[in-house]
């Protein structure tokens, strides 16, 4: 049966707006799209009709360790299908599933189990993965995080290349800090095998990163989090960032990892053509205050911060209510923060094929949000799986 999506507002994803779409859905898949003044709603067709809402792609999370109790790392079935369902019901249709710096032998156990899940086809309810993002091992120890220092890696191509072959060349990202020794050599070796890189958890100076930039880096991981700090006499990898319009800059906006006003700078200075919304979320996410795992350790959840030993551990953010906060932080119109959950990480990881595009032929995975850029519905594969389905 088909089905037929209208709304105030379509955001396309390829920087279009139409307004009131109408969007023709046959088997789960998008057949076209048009307006209600040019198109007859099909006789028999069940209509969901969203008129105060803009209707856009769902969500890409370009960085997620886990939610709803499981963590990618475990690479079960069970685990990333939970996960899904739980990130679809917010909106989020793809993913890549972020690893955490781990002994080598885990890490590449683990892409090797999420390489062949990729590959699998999934529950028709549920988000996908559709790549990986290492995150780790080769991050500096000056700023880890939480990832385990004993675990770090010097950058080597052999150990990259071992973790590339182990997930069957689904790795798109990876983050890396540019100044320790062998890291130049990394960046130019991934950025030819098609593998984005990101630079983070990083003290890099200007000059560093600036090198880095030269052998492919595209992209800042967590922006601000796990960074030197801005100096204006060494601007570093942040003043770098911000100032570089070449580059792409992930930002955890949850008011946690950052404040508002740093929201703001962040958008100013990254634009709609270049920021990147992600919620870097841990197993925590959607779950009860307490204790979760991270990877391979422990992280303690209480009042919306993840911790281990007191430092940030992930969040437990969603990328709706990233969206609802980029909205009131900056006072962004949505369909701004609609470019920088939808178009701008699938432009940065090269993912042309039906991720971020509300267009003929793609996969009907779409949202409804209204104009504080709260979820009305998430509507994956033509179905609703939250939110109210009016009309
Ligand atoms: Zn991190």
């Amino acid at each position: 049966m088909a089905t037929v999506i209208t709304a105030g507002k379509l955001f396309d994803g390829a920087g279009s707006m139409v307004e009131h779409p109408l969007v023709l859905v046959e088997d789960g898949r998008i057949a076209a799209v048009s307006t209600r003044e040019a198109s007859q709603t099909p006789v028999g067709a069940r209509v969901m009709d969203f008129p105060d809402a803009t209707l856009g792609p769902a969500f890409f999370d370009i960085h997620i360790h886990g939610a709803a109790g499981h963590d990618v790392m475990e690479a079960t079935p069970e685990a990333l299908e939970a996960m899904g369902k739980f990130l679809a019901a917010h909106g989020t249709g793809a993913f890549l599933a972020a690893t955490v710096t781990a002994p080598l032998d885990a890490t590449l156990r683990a892409v090797e189990g999420i390489a062949k899940l990729i590959a699998q086809p999934m529950d028709n309810s549920a988000a996908r993965p559709v790549g990986i993002h290492l995150e780790g091992p080769f991050l500096s120890h000056a700023k880890r995080g939480v990832h385990p220092a004993e675990h770090l890696l010097a950058p080597s191509i052999e150990t990259f290349d071992r973790l590339f072959d182990a997930a069957e060349g689904q790795v798109r990202l990876i983050t890396l800090a540019p100044e320790l020794p062998g890291a130049l050599e990394l960046a130019r070796h991934a950025t030819e095998r098609g593998v984005r890189v990101s630079m983070g958890h990083s003290d890099a100076t200007a000059a560093e990163t600036r090198a880095a930039i030269a052998v492919g880096a595209v992209s800042s991981t967590h922006t601000f989090n796990a960074m030197r700090a801005l100096d204006h006499q060494e601007p570093g990898i942040l003043g770098m960032v911000l100032s570089d319009d070449r580059l792409f800059a992930e930002l955890i906006c949850d008011g946690v990892h950052s404040r508002p006003e740093i929201a703001r700078l962040w958008w100013r200075a990254k634009g709609r053509e270049r920021a990147i919304l992600i919620t870097d979320a841990m197993s925590a996410t959607g779950m009860p205050d307490g204790e979760y795992r991270l990877g391979g350790f422990s992280v303690q959840v209480a009042k919306g911060r993840a911790t281990h030993d007191g430092v940030l551990a992930g969040s437990v953010l969603t990328l709706d209510r990233a969206l609802e906060n980029f909205v009131a932080f900056t006072g962004a119109e949505v369909e701004d923060g609609m470019h920088l959950l939808t178009t701008n990480p699938s432009a940065m990881i090269g993912l042309g094929d039906g991720v971020g595009r509300v267009a003929a032929g793609y996969e009907a995975n779409l949202v409804a949000v209204n104009a504080d850029g709260r979820l009305i519905a998430s509507i994956v594969r033509g179905q609703v799986v939250a939110g109210a389905a009016a009309g």
